[in-house]
């Protein structure tokens, strides 16, 4: 049997195992084609659609290409390898009826080049989840995790109850009401002061009220509570303290009535935290 024959055997049988889906046995024919004739171009691209490894596709299209670059088949096949690259594809599913674990290779899905997405609420940063309720883009920043998933700033603020919700007006009116109380109610137990024993008593009882009082008007106008109103309260007590002392006493004050002012002030944020918490 002449070479020339022998290798159109090898040929033969290299195509039949590519039909029956034998890709193992196929790469070897070729291969064997390919160690007599390192120039059959025709082998090199038969060879090329049996391998999955791209890279290893585009080592043997390359070639062919050196040796026929006008050949319409090296061309179709340099350009449908070139797509593969593009795509990011790095191995390519090959039909076989292979039995061999070894040989099973899977497509290994490219890394998608998806555009980056911004964060809704931060323009500059890249967005790495999306909000559970809303799907909007959020950054790093954004997301604070919940029992329902991530929430945007949006979606959490929905969800807290509309009672705990307060707005600066409502700050205004916790402040101003505890202000006017606070400057109110120390007035006349400042008169009172100088009783031995219920004086004093009666001065702290005065926070108390202060809180208590102000509190309920608070609630009855405003219907809000939470963090936000009890601050907004505690500083109207302060600044409405501030005014008392200084309407009644200007610059001499005392260390007795600075001490009971401080009580007194507490007193009254307790009182405020307990029925705005
Ligand atoms: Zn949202
Ligand atoms: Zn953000």
């Amino acid at each position: 049997m002449s070479d020339g024959s022998m290798i159109e055997l090898i040929r033969d049988a290299a195509s039949k195992a590519t039909a029956r889906g034998d890709t193992i046995a196929a790469r070897n024919y070729y291969r064997a084609v390919l160690a007599q004739q390192p120039h059959d171009v025709d082998a090199m691209l038969a060879l090329a659609q049996l391998i999955p490894v791209v890279n290893e596709r585009q080592r043997l299209i390359a070639q062919a290409q050196v040796l026929e670059p006008d050949n319409p088949a090296v061309l179709a096949a340099a350009t449908e390898n070139e797509k593969h690259i593009t795509q990011g594809l790095k191995i390519i599913l090959v039909p076989t009826n292979d039995t061999q674990q070894s040989n099973r290779l899977d497509v290994i899905p490219p890394v998608p080049a998806k555009p980056m997405v911004m964060c809704a609420v931060h323009a500059t940063m890249e967005a790495t989840l999306r909000c559970t309720s809303c799907d909007r883009p959020m950054c790093i920043r954004c997301t604070i995790p919940n029992e329902v998933g991530q929430l945007c700033s949006t979606c959490r603020y929905k969800r807290i109850p509309e009672r705990y919700r307060s707005t600066i007006q409502h700050w205004m009116i916790a402040g101003g009401i505890t202000t006017a109380l606070a400057t109110i109610i120390p007035i006349p137990l400042v008169f009172l002061l100088s009783i031995p024993f219920i004086g004093p008593m009666l001065y702290l009882a005065g926070g108390m009220l202060i809180g208590s009082l102000s509190a309920q008007i608070t609630l009855k106008l405003t219907a809000k509570r939470g963090r936000a109103m009890v601050m907004a309260s505690g500083i109207g007590v302060g600044l409405g303290a501030l005014i008392a002392m200084i309407i009644l006493f200007g610059s001499h004050i005392s260390l007795m009535i600075l001490l009971l002012t401080g009580i007194s002030i507490a007193l009254a944020i307790r009182n405020l935290q307990q029925t705005l918490h």
